[in-house]
């Protein structure tokens, strides 16, 4: 945007690991290209009451390598009505802000939309473990909650062996199966569940029989959250089966952690990006990255699409899994 002197940035949603390196690089780009950047606290919660202060260069020091967002996160419904994003609007404006940046899953976006429609433009970077996002093949904090989900699968996998037990691991990811997916392809499992492919108990059942049969002592079963929960699943096995199951739920520690590498050069490239967007006039945009490409769309257009999750990699999780 030609002229443009102060910009956003806010955090929504669920937290995900990377959403700091995110801020970092909103403003730390912004500063370089001689912006100034206002940081909202506490989502459009924040937006809404105005919980807004300037950032410097120092403000994200010693956060990127940190689990969490520095600007707290929160679901705000009040956000989803007209007058409160119209308040929102005007919190911008009395700042004398002109464009913003999002950070948060498709709920989010849907409050980067809604501002864009009435004039504002907003800029939508996906953080989010779940990696639902569409546009994107990877949302910041997705590759930290996997490698986080495989160091407990690995450990599992230890008291597994002792015990000779299968074990159940219920993932998160919402509606979308890759957290389960390429969780459980890279820790072995035997079976994974995801909400896009349905299941059939009697094909699980003689394939764990199968198994034991050739002296398999023990089955790591992934489950994602969409699917059903982890102890529902295991009530049905054990009927199924009578194999002794033992079931865990990973839950928040999934949200935590220091992100990997892969996440902080992701946050670092997609923030950076979102502001060369509103530099360049373009906001309504969401960004994204396609093999190994920075990419932006149309954020309005990207809502109305759908997460796919890769079905060839599901395959071949059945093929290795035999
Ligand atoms: P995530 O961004 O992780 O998907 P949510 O779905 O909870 O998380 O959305 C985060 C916030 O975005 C909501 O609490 C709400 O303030 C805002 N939001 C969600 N949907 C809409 C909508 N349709 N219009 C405006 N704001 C929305």
């Amino acid at each position: 945007m030609i002229g443009l002197k102060k910009i956003g940035v806010l955090t929504s949603g669920g937290d995900a690991p990377g959403m700091n390196p995110a801020i970092r690089a909103v403003v730390r780009k912004a500063i370089f290209h001689e912006l100034e950047v206002y940081g909202v606290y506490g989502g459009y919660t924040g937006l809404i009451s105005g919980n807004i202060k300037k950032l410097e260069l120092g403000s994200v020091g010693d956060i990127i390598h940190r689990g969490g967002t520095i600007l707290h996160s929160a679901r705000c419904l009040e956000f989803k009505t007209k007058e409160g994003q119209q308040q929102g609007i005007e919190q911008l404006k009395a700042h004398g802000i002109e464009g913003l940046v999002v950070i948060g899953g498709d709920g989010s976006y849907r409050g980067a939309k809604a501002l864009t429609e009435q004039g504002f433009p907003c800029v939508g970077v996906p953080g989010t473990i779940d990696n639902d996002i569409p546009g994107t093949e990877f949302t910041i904090g997705f590759d930290t909650a996997l490698n986080t989900v495989i160091d407990a699968i690995d450990k599992i996998r230890d008291t597994a062996t002792s015990h000779e037990r299968t074990f159940i691991i219920e993932v998160m990811g919402r509606d979308a199966g890759d957290l389960a997916l390429w969780a459980g392809l890279s820790g072995g499992a035997e079976t994974i569940l995801i909400p896009e492919e349905k299941y059939d108990m009697n094909e699980i059942a003689t394939r764990l029989r199968k198994g034991h049969e050739r002296g398999k002592k023990h089955s790591i079963i992934v489950v994602a959250e969409g699917v059903c929960s982890g102890v529902e699943f295991g009530k049905k096995l054990e009927e199924a089966t009578n194999f002794d199951t033992r079931v865990s739920v990973l839950g928040h520690i999934q949200r935590g952690g220091s992100p990997t590498a892969f996440d902080r050069v992701l946050a670092s490239r997609l923030g950076a990006r979102a502001v060369e967007l509103l530099l360049e006039g373009k906001g309504g945009r969401a960004v994204g990255i396609e093999q190994n490409r920075l990419v932006d769309y149309d954020i309005i257009e990207a809502l109305g699409r759908r997460h796919t999750l890769d079905l060839d990699i599901y395959k071949l999780s059945q093929e290795l899994s035999i």
